[in-house]
């Protein structure tokens, strides 16, 4: 398996390393503090072409292979883990409209959304349909020549910030998974209305809202074909995993780099921590589960160029990423002892914003199943 990237996608991380290191970085704690939504840092990858990066470029995106893709995601996440997430929200936005849509949807759409003009948001989960979203009850009825939408969606993120909410409802109550469409809701439409924004653990910088549905959109509001909705979803989150896991490495890098330099200057007894064995045991355990969330990150990325099917590696790297990276971050804010519980540091922060990775696109539970029957149908064979 190759996992270069070639002199023009390493240009391009090279770019994103730096933007975040001079916008991002800085503006992360105070989107924490302020619980504001990180509109600044958005623009600024906006700016830069950023919000494109998982589209080809006849969409106006950079055209860069998913590996190159991963490296963005994480550079963004160690600097801002509330950034990261708005942002892959709106690619799954994008690749629900690049995956499901029409030809013509995805010229009306793509390159707006790549050149930062449009922001947009995913909508699937349902108070009732989580883990197991084809039990979703929002409908999509015809009605005078379009479609009245009717239902409930929750914890959906960007969504009263965006441009557009790509919304899965159910078009054939009866027919369960195979019943479920796509659908395009642009900001403004009658009928929506949203909560306030939920009071979350982590990334206190990107929202998530309650999303009430009442609302009639025209024909063309429907993403390509009737019913095929569930399966583009479906694609959509074995690409967006892989993101997820880049994002965890993103955390668990900022958390690591933390750690490593406090563990030299932090004297205890006549020595500095990292003298002693149980402090060097401990680094070793988190740096081997970083390379290997990596490694296995890079995996599912070469695999989803590949052009294969990539379920299984997807979810394999999601659930160890995320996994992993709980586990680095505690392990970095225990070698801080006190002042890692103190807000001066982003320890705590990032033990904070890391426990998300565990549950949203599929909780940790939700890969294993994914993992589990890949893994027993291939011994089958
Ligand atoms: C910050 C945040 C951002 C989000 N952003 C979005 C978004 O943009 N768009 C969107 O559509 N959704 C979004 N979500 C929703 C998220 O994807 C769901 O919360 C997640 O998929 C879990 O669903 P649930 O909350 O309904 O949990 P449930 O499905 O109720 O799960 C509860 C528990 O049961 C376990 N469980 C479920 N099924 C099984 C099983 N078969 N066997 C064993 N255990 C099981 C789960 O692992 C979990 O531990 C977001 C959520 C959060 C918190």
């Amino acid at each position: 398996m190759n996992f270069e990237i070639d002199a023009t996608e390493q240009a391009i991380v090279d770019a994103a390393e730096r933007v975040c290191r001079e916008v991002l970085a800085a503006n992360a704690q105070r989107y924490d503090e302020t619980e504001s939504f990180c509109a600044e840092s958005l623009k600024a990858l906006g700016e830069l072409g950023f919000m494109g990066i998982n589209l080809p470029e006849q969409y106006g995106g950079f055209g860069i292979g998913s590996l190159a893709m991963s490296a963005v995601v994480e550079a963004v996440s160690a600097a801002c883990a509330s950034t990261a997430s708005a942002l892959t929200a709106h690619f799954l936005a994008t690749d629900s409209i690049l995956i499901g849509g029409t030809e013509a949807q995805r010229q009306e759409w793509l390159p707006r959304c790549a050149s930062g003009e449009l922001l947009g948001a995913f909508g699937l989960t349902e108070p009732a349909a989580g883990s197991n979203p084809a039990d979703m009850r929002t409908r999509a009825v015809r009605e005078n020549d379009g479609w009245r939408i009717r239902g409930s969606k929750h914890y959906i993120t960007n969504a009263r910030e965006a441009d557009f909410i790509v919304l899965y409802a159910k078009t054939d109550p009866e027919a369960g998974a195979r019943g479920i469409s796509a659908f395009m809701i642009p900001r403004g439409t009658e009928g929506v209305t949203f909560s306030n924004p939920e009071k979350t653990m982590g990334l206190r910088g990107s929202t998530i809202y309650e999303l009430a549905l009442d609302c009639w959109l025209p024909a063309s509001a429907l993403l390509g074909q009737e019913n095929h909705g569930f399966r583009t979803a479906m694609e959509v989150l074995d690409r967006g995993r892989v993101e997820v896991a880049a994002m965890s490495l993103g955390i668990a890098r900022a958390a690591m780099e933390y750690a490593l330099k406090w563990v030299d200057e932090r004297q205890i007894g006549p020595k500095p921590l990292s003298a002693y064995q149980g402090t060097q045991w401990r680094i070793a355990d988190m740096h081997a589960q970083f390379e290997a969330a990596r490694l296995l990150t890079m995996k599912a990325a070469a695999r989803r160029d590949s052009g294969q099917r990539f379920s299984l590696e997807s979810a394999t790297a999601k659930l160890f990423a995320a996994e992993a990276c709980g586990f680095i971050t505690d392990a970095a804010l225990q070698l801080h002892g006190g002042y890692g519980y103190i807000r001066d540091l982003p320890l705590e922060r990032f033990v904070r914003d890391a426990r998300i990775l565990r549950i949203f696109e599929g909780t940790s539970e939700v890969q294993k199943i994914i993992i589990s029957r890949a893994v027993l149908e291939a011994a089958r064979q």
